[in-house]
């Protein structure tokens, strides 16, 4: 007998999986140069040649007992202070070591942060769309998450409504910026005004909110478009950080979290992390990519490869007819369905071959995700089949 909060993980596992998963057995009838699938998020391209070189090194050239030993809970103090030297250079920060803890991906970092500051029932606001593990990360602890509707006008936070649903019960919140799914880059002015109504709060309320930025996309920005570090607009920000599309490593699990002395009982929240980190039984990030981000840190994939996806799925498919707005960064396409119900369409689209995520899986339906961190061909083969898919819809 599985545990009853189990039993609704599951019934509502991931669709984005199932439909990964569904293209795998299409790809094995029909061909896979026949199936364009759209749905995952794992990197197309490969990881930079840093990383193979890293590895050798560290291979050839370190002590195998310090290679795959424990650490500190925390992780390697070198790599960790490569980290914050990093931040530091790039963002005008003054972070040091004692700041960082090294994660399991974004995912365990996640994990790691609601593990250390939720209590049964507190709630986490986030904005929809949104990354639907957020359900999972909060509700493992026992808090509840909260999502304020989207303007779907612009995909920027709705900040009206953020303000309404705070409350005293309200201990964390949840930016994820470059936004998957929308691909929309939160700007200066949404994360000041975002920092304002927070003091505000906090002050009104008596509490702590914590700002929890997820932020996996972090490098994949187009157009030069600046992403905003959270840290400098609001005191108690943590940040959350993965090298699973940066350096196009989700298989390896590995990541950061960033907790300044700036926050509110910093002291007491980065021990309480490191000790989540080992009790959740993460007990550290892996160890041998803990070594390679350390040689690595600056290293980047080609963001060129998903620029040129970007503007030809864009632009292919604004000349079929279909709404969506242009992405500033990570790798994907939020589109208006044609229809109400966007399921509808995800199944229209099928029939081409085509494997594409419903809005609902974000808590936006009407809207469909796809995801282009594909082959360039993917995307060049599947516009005639998005364009009869049009066609169908639109006449
Ligand atoms: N957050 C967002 C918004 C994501 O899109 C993903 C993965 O797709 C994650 C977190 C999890 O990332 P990681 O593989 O680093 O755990």
């Amino acid at each position: 007998m599985i545990a009853e909060k189990m039993k609704s993980y599951v019934e509502n596992s991931s669709v984005i999986r199932a439909m990964f998963e569904e293209g795998g057995k299409m790809a094995a009838v029909y061909g896979a140069e026949n199936v364009y699938d759209f749905s995952l998020g794992n990197p197309n391209v490969a990881a930079p040649v840093e990383v193979r070189q890293a590895i050798e090194e560290i291979i050839t050239g370190e002590d195998p007992v310090m290679v795959h030993g424990y650490m500190s809970n925390a992780g390697f103090e070198d790599v960790r202070t490569a980290v914050a030297n990093s931040l530091n250079r790039r963002f005008d920060t003054a972070f040091h070591e004692e700041n960082i803890i090294m994660t399991v991906g974004a995912a365990g970092g996640m994990n790691v942060i609601f593990r250390t500051i939720l209590n049964p029932g507190d709630e986490v606001l986030t904005f929809a769309p949104y990354f639907g593990e957020y359900r999972a990360y909060v509700s493992n602890y026992d808090g509840i998450l909260k999502a304020v509707e989207p303007d779907t006008d612009t995909f920027q936070p709705n900040l009206e409504k953020f303000e309404e649903m705070i409350t005293g019960r309200t201990k964390a919140v949840i930016v994820n910026s470059p936004n998957n799914p929308t691909g929309v880059v939160y700007s200066e002015d949404t994360l000041i005004k975002l920092a304002d109504i927070l003091r505000r709060k906090q002050e009104e309320l008596q509490t702590v909110i914590y700002l929890v930025t997820d932020e996996p996309y972090r490098e994949l920005a187009y157009d030069g478009v600046a992403v905003p570090f959270v840290t400098k607009y609001y005191e108690n920000t943590i940040v959350g950080y993965s090298f699973s599309k940066s350096l196009s490593l989700p298989g390896e699990r590995i990541g950061y979290l960033v907790i300044p002395d700036q926050v509110s009982d910093s002291e007491q929240v980065i021990a309480a992390a490191n000790v989540a980190n080992r009790i959740l039984g993460y007990v550290n990030a892996p160890s041998l990519f803990q070594r390679v981000i350390g040689k690595c840190i600056d290293a980047k994939v080609d963001v060129q490869f998903y620029d040129k996806n970007r503007r030809t799925l864009y632009d292919g498919l604004k000349k079929f007819g279909f709404s969506c707005i242009k992405p500033e960064g990570a790798f994907y396409l939020f589109v208006k369905s044609p229809v109400e119900d966007e399921k509808v369409f995800v199944e229209a689209a099928k029939k081409y071959h085509i494997l594409i995520v419903p809005g609902s899986s974000f808590a936006c339906p009407g809207y469909v995700r796809i995801a282009y961190c594909v082959s360039l061909d993917t995307i060049v083969n599947a516009l005639p089949y998005f364009e009869k898919l049009a066609q169908e819809f639109f006449g």
